[in-house]
Formats: C-alpha cells, sequence, structure tokens
C-alpha cells in the first residue's frame, strides 16, 4: 500500500465530482480523521485522495430561512467562533469546543465527523436531535438525506463512492432547547465515552411548559449514533421532575447497548449515560 497516494485537488466543485466519478478516491477535508489512517496501521489507507480543502463551495456559515447552513467543510474553530451558531444553535459550539484541542479544532470539519461515521463522533447527537439533513452532491446532482437515516450500520454512511457531503441543514425550531453533554478521560483530547445531545421545544411563551417534540440522541453507546425512543417518549409532555429523571435515567440504561472496548466498559457506559441524563434533567428543573 502507497505510504503517500497520489492527491488530486480540485479548484471547483464541479471539477471534484468529475475526478470521484472517473476513478475511485477518498475525499480529505481536514484530514485529521484520514491522515491517521494513511500508513494502515489504523484503518483501510487510501489508494487515491481527493483534497476539498481549496473548495470555497464546501465553506461557510449562513442562516436560511429557517435553516442554520454549515458547509461541509466548515472547522471546529469557525462553529466556535461564529455569531450565528452561537446566537441560534450554541450546543453545536459547545460540541466544538470539546473536540480534540486547538490543532484539531481548526483542521477538523464538521462534514468529516459525519463522514467518518464513527459512533463515538461530537457532532454526530446533535445532528440527530436536531433532525439534520446531509446534502449529498456529485455529477448527478444534489440530494438531501435525514441524519436518522445517514449511518445505517457501524462506520457506514448514506454516501455513495462518487459523493461528497456538501453542506449540513439544521432546521431551527422556535421556542427550541438543545443541550450537549461528553464524559470523556479528560477535557481535551479525549474521545468520547458517552456523548448526548437532547432538544424539546416548550409552548410558545412558556418556558415551563411540558417538553414537546423530544428527541435525545447519544453517541459511543451502540454501533452508530442513535436516538432512543423509548426515552423519548417517557420524556415527551413531561416537566422536568425528579420522578421524570429516574424514571427516564432507568430507560436510558435499559435501552442502550454499549459494547466494552478500550475506552470504556459497557457497564460503565451505561450507568453514566444515565447518571448524566439525569443529571441534565436536574439541572433543567432547578431541583
Ligand atoms: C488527536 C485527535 C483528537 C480528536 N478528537 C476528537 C474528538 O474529541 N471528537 C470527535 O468527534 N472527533 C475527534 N477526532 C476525530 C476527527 O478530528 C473528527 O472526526 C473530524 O471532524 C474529522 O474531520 P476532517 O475534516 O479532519 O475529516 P478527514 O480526516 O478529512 O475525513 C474523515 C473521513 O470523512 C471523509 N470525508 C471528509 N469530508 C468529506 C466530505 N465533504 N464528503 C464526503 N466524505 C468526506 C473522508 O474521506 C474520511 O473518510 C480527533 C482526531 C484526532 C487526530
Amino acid at each position: 500500500m502507497p505510504i503517500e497516494p497520489p492527491v488530486a485537488s480540485p479548484r471547483s466543485l464541479p471539477e471534484a465530482y468529475a475526478v470521484i466519478a472517473g476513478e475511485p478516491h477518498r475525499p480529505m477535508a481536514g484530514g485529521t480523521d484520514l491522515l491517521v489512517q494513511i500508513t494502515g496501521e489504523i484503518g483501510e489507507p487510501p489508494e487515491r485522495v481527493l483534497d476539498l480543502w481549496g473548495l470555497e463551495e464546501l465553506r461557510g456559515i449562513s442562516l436560511e430561512g429557517g435553516t442554520l447552513v454549515l458547509g461541509a467543510l466548515t472547522t471546529y474553530t469557525e462553529i466556535r467562533q461564529s455569531v450565528i451558531v452561537a446566537e441560534h444553535l450554541p450546543a453545536l459550539a459547545e460540541a466544538a469546543a470539546t473536540i480534540g484541542a486547538a490543532q484539531i479544532q481548526n483542521r477538523g470539519t464538521i462534514g468529516g465527523n459525519a463522514a467518518n461515521a464513527s459512533p463515538a463522533g461530537d457532532t454526530l447527537p446533535i445532528l440527530l436531535a436536531c433532525d439534520a439533513e446531509l446534502v449529498l452532491g456529485s455529477v448527478r446532482g444534489e440530494r438531501a438525506v435525514a441524519a436518522i437515516e445517514f449511518w445505517p450500520k457501524y462506520r457506514e454512511t448514506a454516501l455513495a463512492a462518487d459523493e461528497l457531503i456538501v453542506r449540513i441543514r439544521l432546521p431551527l425550531v422556535a421556542d427550541r432547547q438543545v443541550r450537549f453533554r461528553k464524559v470523556g478521560t479528560r477535557r481535551a483530547q479525549a474521545i468520547s465515552k458517552v456523548v448526548m445531545a437532547l432538544a424539546w421545544r416548550t409552548d410558545p411563551g412558556q418556558d415551563s411548559s411540558p417538553w414537546r417534540d423530544v428527541r435525545l440522541a447519544l453517541g459511543s453507546v451502540a454501533a452508530t449514533p442513535v436516538r432512543v425512543p423509548r426515552t423519548e417518549a417517557v420524556l415527551e409532555g413531561s416537566s422536568p421532575s425528579e420522578a421524570t429523571a429516574d424514571e427516564a435515567a432507568a430507560t436510558l440504561a435499559a435501552e442502550i447497548e454499549p459494547i466494552d472496548d478500550v475506552r470504556s466498559s459497557a457497564d460503565y457506559r451505561r450507568a453514566v449515560a444515565a447518571r448524566v441524563l439525569h443529571r441534565l434533567i436536574r439541572d433543567e428543573g432547578g431541583w
């Protein structure tokens, strides 16, 4: 296997589509996952690389109507510094701040996090909890895939071999709250043992109304990032009371199927996921 595979560096998105349609290439955004694989010690080394870094079409954070749109090449540093994200989805900035450390945040991208499809990818529970759509592009045009359908199996995505993630669309919902929690070995450079995003909305103008449209998504507790519908059902229509927290935490512990691996044991992950959710609900309830 080549240690330094040939790299194509297209100047435009149509050129990138043509290259990847002609011959299989592994896209490279920031390279923070891909370059670790290049020696073949971890994962499959790429035979040919398509360097996306110069493609301006894949950059930028904007609001389009009621949707927050992030170009696939948006870095964690850009997310952390974005006034738009701070105002409309601060939980995403919080998640970005926990990823790696400054070097990784300067190069690592949200599109790379999604395409890499690690069950521990820290932004993925937010994409699930916020009903994000991933817009994929190729010579055939663009199509949108809901986040809930994007990671069908362990480390697999809905991307076809000649497709790129172009942008990620996060619909903004009035009166919605989104919370993010991550448990790792330390505060920086730690892959998650458990990562969680919880979203709900309240009735217009009534901050203390029951929770509606609850979405709870987790990473590092299954083969893919997952939503947990049984736990969501406990929280739907509820208020953040101690009884709700007890029931939701117990349901979550029974619903997830974590594995033992080098970072953690299944028992630890199950107990911590339940504990983190319990505390999150307590923080909201203020008891
Ligand atoms: C020291 C270190 C610490 C880290 N800490 C964390 C952490 O705390 N949390 C976390 O979630 N991750 C972490 N990571 C993993 C990594 O930084 C993130 O997953 C990052 O978001 C990957 O983005 P990238 O742009 O570097 O992707 P790349 O490495 O360029 O690509 C990753 C994969 O996605 C594909 N890809 C990239 N962009 C596209 C696109 N637009 N369309 C189609 N396919 C694409 C590539 O082909 C490749 O398979 C860490 C990595 C390192 C080395």
